[in-house]
């Protein structure tokens, strides 16, 4: 059985940790590697040489560091595959999602290239007379990245391209549930002949997170993953004096307005809970009919049934399964806890059986119906195929239930109407808003703007965000002697 290894200063070595615990293939309980727990020495040997790999990188001109990320940009293309079959078996998604979220993996190492503009700074002349001012961007030092299972392979990306493209060295931290796809990852980044130090990897969970946050060179640190967890991460992180950027959970509302087209609301709805088994942090969750619903209702519980579960390389499959077996068992504990809330079974997903995969966590398309709306069901992330449907009757209330909620990843409208669609946006306290849009991920070139609970910080991820997370500024203000002879 393949044990895992860091990547560290340009080598794979051992972890200092012999507590490994097994990788296993969500849809059959494969193990497919073990892994580390790591702990605070191996993140101190990986600090060590992203510091000096920094000294190294900050100095080769942002051009010529761009350079190693057109590379990668060919080289992520070129084994795209390989990559997503590798996120398939340890994430239990499908090999679509799996090359899609590679798609966007692609998208951000494409916009960080862009970095020689990006990251320029700003002039004025005559401040003063005969003074100059100017403002610089410079590298932080060593950042790292804490990843959580859902997105093996995209994750780390809305952070390590403009991480290294500002200068920065980085150590990446994958999720202990997931960490194959890094790992290959990073294997093929071997190929870019980084200079030693610049990328580093450390497998672990808990004890890592922890010797990343107390470690006194690591300058950045961008987490994502549970609320709880990244409240921690950013409190502790910014009372050690690091700069954090933190994503955390979701709880996505999607209205659906009498005046929406029923076949592609339902359609795109559909996609959007059940995508990825229901493990997206952008993944609707509760659809709010107002008014008339009797139409929507039907065509959503049609699309739920007709939704085949099954292993994500297997042809035809369109949702895999959850990722753990205790996953599988917190998800259909909600549900049971909707239904003891007065909730009402439209689709019931409980003991799905899929043939030759009798031991996959396999949970089948669900819908509750008419939960309370201050219930358990309607206000805690499920992360699983579970659509909760509540109606209301005018789009005031439903906005107030949505503005009510404690997360504010994502909220979405469908409409015909302007100008409902135009008061939503308006009002919506999420940070990313769908209009006739199931799945609000913004590209690479826009801030993913998780608010409240679903993120903690101030500077996003991707984007100018990324420019101004991943670099300092530095303001000089100058005269020189003539000019100031001159004067007088
Ligand atoms: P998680 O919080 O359990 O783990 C995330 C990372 O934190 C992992 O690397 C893990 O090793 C580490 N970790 C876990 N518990 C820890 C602890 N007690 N102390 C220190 N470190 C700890 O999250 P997950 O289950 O891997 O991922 C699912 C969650 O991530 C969901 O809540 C989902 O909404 C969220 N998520 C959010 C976004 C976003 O953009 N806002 C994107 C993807 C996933």
């Amino acid at each position: 059985m393949e044990k895992l290894q860091n990547y560290i200063n340009g080598q794979w070595v051992d972890s200092h940790s012999d507590h490994f615990e097994n990788v296993l293939n969500p849809a059959s309980q494969e193990v497919l590697a073990q892994v580390p727990y790591g702990n605070a020495r191996d993140v101190a040997d990986a600090a060590e040489a992203a510091v000096k790999g920094f000294q190294e990188w900050r100095s080769t001109p942002v051009s010529k560091r761009v350079q190693y990320l057109f590379k990668l940009k060919t080289l992520l293309e070129d084994n795209t595959d390989d990559i997503a079959r590798t996120i398939v078996l340890e994430s239990g998604k499908t090999f679509i999602e799996a090359k899609a979220e590679m798609v966007r993996a692609i998208e951000n190492v494409e916009n960080a290239c862009g970095m020689p503009a990006m990251m320029q700074g700003e002039f004025s002349e005559d401040i003063a007379k005969g003074i100059d001012e100017y403002m610089i961007r410079q590298p932080l030092g060593v950042c790292a990245c804490i990843a959580p299972f859902n997105f093996p392979g995209m994750i780390t990306f809305w952070f390590l391209p403009y991480a290294l493209a500002c200068g920065n060295s980085y150590i990446i931290k994958p999720s202990e549930k997931v960490p194959l796809t890094m790992t290959k990852i990073v294997a093929l980044m071997e190929q870019l002949d980084l200079p030693k130090g610049v990328l580093n990897l450390v497998q672990g969970a808990r004890e890592v997170v922890d010797g990343i946050l107390e470690h006194p060179a690591i300058k950045g640190i961008s987490f994502v993953g549970s609320s709880n967890v990244a409240k921690y991460v950013y409190s502790k992180g910014a009372a050690n004096g690091k700069r954090v950027q933190a994503q955390g959970g979701a709880k996505n509302p999607v209205i659906v307005l009498p005046d929406a087209d029923i076949e592609m609301t339902s359609q795109i709805v559909i996609d959007s809970v059940y995508g990825c088994a229901g493990q997206r942090c952008l993944a609707a969750s509760t659809i709010i009919t107002v008014g008339e619903h009797k139409d929507i209702t039907e065509s959503l519980v049609e699309s739920a049934k007709n939704r085949k579960t099954g292993f994500g390389l297997d042809s035809d499959v369109q949702m895999g399964p959850v990722i753990t077996a205790e996953s599988k068992s917190r998800v259909q504990t909600l549900i049971d806890k909707g239904l003891s809330e007065g909730g009402r079974l439209l689709v019931d997903g409980r003991n799905a059986q899929v043939n030759g995969y009798e031991q996959g966590n396999f949970i089948n398309p669900t819908i509750i119906e008419d939960i309370p709306l201050d219930g358990e069901l309607a206000t805690t992330e499920i992360f699983g195929p579970v659509l909760s449907l509540v109606h209301i009757n005018t789009i005031d209330e439903a906005i107030r239930f949505i503005n009510a909620g404690k997360y504010g990843n994502m909220a979405c409208i469908f409409t015909s109407s302007g100008s409902n669609a135009r008061k939503f946006r308006h009002e919506a306290e999420a940070g990313n808003i769908g209009i006739n849009i199931g799945v609000a991920a913004p590209v690479a070139q826009f801030p993913f703007s998780g608010w409240k609970e679903s993120f903690y910080g101030d500077l996003h991820g991707q984007g100018k965000h990324a420019v101004e997370f991943f670099t300092q500024t530095k303001v000089v203000i100058e005269r020189w002697l003539k000019e100031w002879n001159r004067k007088f």
